[in-house]
């Protein structure tokens, strides 16, 4: 099956429309029409090459919404007409310890990304900035009823994103949770926190957002470009998540860890970090990252945000915007997920 779809040709290069090839439905296999797909940063990493070497061209996309049209004989967790969702992987062994635990994004096989991947066929796999996908019955998601399409494709990748690690290090009442960048990833962070009960802060650049911030949930805002911040903030949050794109000084926000606190980086900035051991030592304190999350407890938080009515803040766009949207995210000018309408591909 050929579908319209945008793609990067070669690392850095705008998007362009193109067609690109869907496989049959496999006996095991749904096919999707595609209704929206978010645009997350990590799109925008991999289109400019930011994480090395990779296949090219590449249609982006990891947080899909859309209706099944078609399922394979073998499939019985989903119907046609069905509203459901695909994240970030399409594929994994199924196999080993990771995938037995549930945490297939951690396949020892590797697990196979939704675009950019090389599926169990040898396929590349490409994504969701198309009309239509064929997935693994086995990957793809259940969208309850009371989530609006639009706004629930971002929590495909930023809501599971920022769902695990809170859940993980225990997000909920008495805890103090910090949340350091509020963009896609962030601004879910700061809604899920929230509502799993946590006392939660924002630390922004500035102040710009401060309003948008409390409103979604927060607590608490502080600007981290104003060195009292840090001075301020010794010593008193539990868990700290790092959204951020780009590089921070992590010894710096260590140092606003209490004992036994943990800052769980999930942001994937291409430069690495560096860490002071003091800041570690002084406090045991964690440093630790996390990706996505497993099949299960991706739909765990699906059916989350649905009871608490959590949707992503997003601005639709047509998929010919997209480019510019990809540089007013870099401009950390994005309030708070572009989710591009895949029926202005058709
Ligand atoms: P985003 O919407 O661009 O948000 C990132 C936020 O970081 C910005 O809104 C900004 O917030 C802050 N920021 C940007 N540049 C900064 C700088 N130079 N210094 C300090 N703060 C800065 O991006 P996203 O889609 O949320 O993704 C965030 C990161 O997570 C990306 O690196 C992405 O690849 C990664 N990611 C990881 C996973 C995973 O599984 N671990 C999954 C998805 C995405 P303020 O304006 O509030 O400062
Ligand atoms: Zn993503
Ligand atoms: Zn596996």
């Amino acid at each position: 099956m050929r579908v319209n779809a945008y793609a990067a040709s070669a690392a850095g290069q705008p998007l362009t429309p193109t067609t690109i090839e869907r496989r049959d439905v496999g006996p095991r296999d749904v096919l999707i029409q595609i209704q929206y797909a978010g645009v997350c940063h990590s799109d925008i990493h991999t289109v400019n090459g930011d994480w090395g070497q990779q296949p090219f061209p590449v249609v982006p996309g990891h947080e899909i919404v859309g209706v099944v049209a078609v399922v394979g004989g073998e499939v019985t967790r989903h119907q046609v007409g069905d509203r459901v969702g695909v994240g970030c992987m399409v594929n994994s062994c199924r196999e080993c310890v990771n995938c037995l635990n549930g945490d297939e994004q951690y396949c020892l096989n590797g697990m196979v990304g939704t675009y950019a991947g090389t599926d169990r066929d040898g396929t590349t796999t490409q994504g969701g900035y198309s009309t239509h996908v064929v997935v693994d019955a086995d990957f793809v998601l259940t969208v309850p009823d009371g989530l609006e399409p639009a706004a629930a494709a971002p929590l495909l990748c930023a809501g599971i994103t920022t769902y695990s690690p809170l859940r993980r290090w225990g997000a909920g009442p008495g805890k103090r949770v910090a949340v350091v960048g509020l963009g896609g990833l962030g601004h879910m962070a700061v809604k899920i926190a929230h509502a799993m009960g946590a006392e939660v802060t924002v630390l922004s650049q500035s102040l710009k957002k401060q309003e948008d911030g409390l409103r979604l949930g927060a607590d608490h805002y502080y600007a981290t470009s104003d060195p009292d911040t840090f001075e301020h903030l010794a010593g008193s949050f539990d868990l700290i998540i790092n959204t951020v794109s780009a590089h921070i000084d992590i010894t710096a926000h260590l140092g606003l860890l209490a004992v036994d606190g943990a800052l769980v980086n999930v942001g994937a900035p291409a430069e690495p970090f560096s860490v002071h051991a003091m800041a570690l030592i002084g406090g045991r304190r964690t440093f630790a990252g996390s990706m996505i999350g497993g099949i299960a407890e991706t739909q765990e938080m699906l059916d989350f945000c649905a009871e608490h009515g959590i949707g992503s803040e997003i601005e639709v766009i047509a998929a010919d915007q997209v480019n510019e949207a990809y540089e007013r995210v870099l401009a950390s000018d994005v309030r708070y997920r572009f989710v591009i309408d895949t029926s202005t591909l058709a």
